[in-house]
């Protein structure tokens, strides 16, 4: 370990590298829920391109495996190191670099968190539209995850927000792909290969991303609904309308209560529908005239009485925000109310109705408790499951995702596959799609260096990997 220790300080500074034993434990772990804490052999600090190319070039030589990390928010177990690896924070590469104006574009390191950029954007009237639930989460972290959010519906993913990358591969190369532009077809496209390969082929080192105008108003609209279909029934009349909503969510009668209750936040809602409503619709409008957004927001509130709403309400201002931060902490009271898993399967949004009703056939045969809330508008569930019984638990899940994959959806829509949902991946993927990824892996990665035991097992990527266990094993 010192020999590693003093070869990586040799690149960096000893001021920019700790052994692992010395850091805080959050560095050992992300939040996924199943994933156990690791510590690896040293975590690195680097503060430039240089670093983390010099880094990458030493570990590839010597075959020592590399996890990235943004800020462990991650929900899938993808920045949780090997226990001899090298852990790369890249918390001190966390400069925006430029927002340029005129072509609505930002170009910042991958350390950024998302509450960082939106601060910058909002002073200049723009917007980065890409917003997970977790604000602490860093640029990298979001490219590598392919994060998503609640504001999909409207502005799409990481990956259709992302027009070009500066990054690093296993070789330490620097390869800089795409640019400030939305149009390019010059061979394959290696920034959508980096996207969402959660730091199995590349370390991102810049990142330039597309900026909106930044609307000032917003109109929001909660409608409680007896049964969870009929609120999701009502999703794809909704968009139909053509409003164009900015959020989309459902909630379950449970989640709504646990996740307000936690933050004191009581919306007025009378005592019938807090005992009768199963679920609710929460709908966000935003643009440029308030007149327009309330023109629209009665019209869609006309059609969600047609779609059964018991009540549309339309929150002011401040029960709205708090009503979405509630809604955004719903990891962590499910967490709290002791979930085991937590599931995040993506459907077509007209076959939601669907899938829950038989994601609770398949919980009331195995004894289970599943609770949740989702971006309906773009047919991504979050499900947490509550299921004792290990094998029991992960038979229901397997099955869960088996039938989202029926009617046409896939397993992960945004945490991603990292460790936690690895086994369901390679069981139920299809094996030819599983082969081709594999040869992309060795293209990037011939040594397997990079998030070794993310999205494949390190044993299974193949020729190279064994070859770099031979050569790990030689006393780094
Ligand atoms: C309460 C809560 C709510 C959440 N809500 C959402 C949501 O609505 N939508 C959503 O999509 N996610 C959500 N998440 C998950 C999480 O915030 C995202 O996955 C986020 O993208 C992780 O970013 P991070 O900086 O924490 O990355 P980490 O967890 O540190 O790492 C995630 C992955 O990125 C890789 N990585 C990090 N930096 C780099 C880099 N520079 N180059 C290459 N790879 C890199 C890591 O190796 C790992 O594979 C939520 C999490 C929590 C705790």
């Amino acid at each position: 370990m010192n020999k590693l220790f003093n070869s990586l300080a040799g690149i960096l500074g000893k001021d920019n590298i700790l052994p692992g034993d010395s850091v805080s434990s959050d560095y050992y772990h992300d939040e996924a829920l199943g994933i156990p804490p690791s510590e690896p052999a040293v975590v690195a600090f680097p503060t430039q391109e240089t670093e983390v190319s010099a880094l990458l070039a030493f570990c590839n030589e010597h075959s020592i495996p590399i996890t990235a990390r943004g800020s462990g928010t991650g929900l899938s177990g993808a920045s949780v190191p090997p226990p001899n690896g090298v852990l790369i924070s890249f918390e001190r590469m966390n400069k925006i670099v430029e927002i340029d104006i005129p072509n609505h574009v930002a170009v910042v390191q991958p350390g950024v968190t998302l509450a960082e950029l939106d601060k910058a954007t909002a002073e200049v009237g723009l917007t980065y539209p890409v917003f997970p639930g977790e604000l602490g989460a860093t640029i990298g972290g979001n490219i590598a995850t392919n994060a998503g959010g609640m504001r999909a519906i409207k502005y799409g993913v990481t990956r259709h927000n992302v027009l070009g990358l500066r990054a690093c591969l296993s070789t330490g190369e620097i390869i800089v792909t795409g640019g400030k532009f939305t149009k390019a077809t010059s061979g394959y496209d290696l920034t959508q290969l980096i996207i969402g390969s959660e730091g199995t082929l590349a370390l991102v080192t810049e990142a330039t991303l597309a900026l909106q105008p930044r609307p000032v108003y917003s109109h929001t609209l909660l409608a409680p609904f007896k049964t969870l279909s009929e609120a999701t029934n009502a999703v794809p009349s909704i968009i139909a309308t053509g409003v164009d909503p900015l959020l989309l969510e459902y909630i379950d009668n449970l989640t709504m209560r646990a996740t307000t209750e936690r933050v004191g936040l009581d919306l007025g809602l009378t005592d019938e529908i807090k005992q009768q409503a199963l679920a609710y619709l929460i709908i966000v409008l935003e643009g440029n005239s308030s007149t327009r957004l309330d023109e629209d927001g009665e019209a869609l509130a006309e059609l969600l009485d047609r779609l059964g709403a018991m009540d549309v309400f339309v929150l002011p201002k401040k029960a709205a925000t708090s009503l979405i931060e509630a809604r955004e902490s719903a990891f962590f009271v499910a967490k709290a109310f002791g979930a085991q898993e937590i599931m995040d399967a993506v459907v077509p949004r007209a076959s939601i109705p669907v899938y829950i009703e038989e994601l609770a056939q398949l919980a009331r045969e195995s004894g289970a408790m599943i609770a949740g809330c989702g971006h309906a508008g773009d047919g991504n569930i979050h499900l947490s499951v509550f299921l004792e019984d290990v094998t029991k638990r992960h038979e229901l899940v397997q099955a869960a995702f088996r039938v989202g994959i029926r009617l046409g959806g896939a397993i992960s829509a945004e945490h991603g596959i990292g460790k936690e949902k690895k086994a369901y991946f390679l069981a139920l993927e299809d094996p030819v799609k599983i082969a081709l990824m594999r040869r992309i892996k060795d293209a990037f990665d011939p040594k397997g260096i990079l998030n070794p035991g993310v999205i494949f097992d390190p044993d299974e990527t193949g020729r190279t990997n064994d070859e770099s266990k031979e050569q790990s094993d030689e006393g780094w």
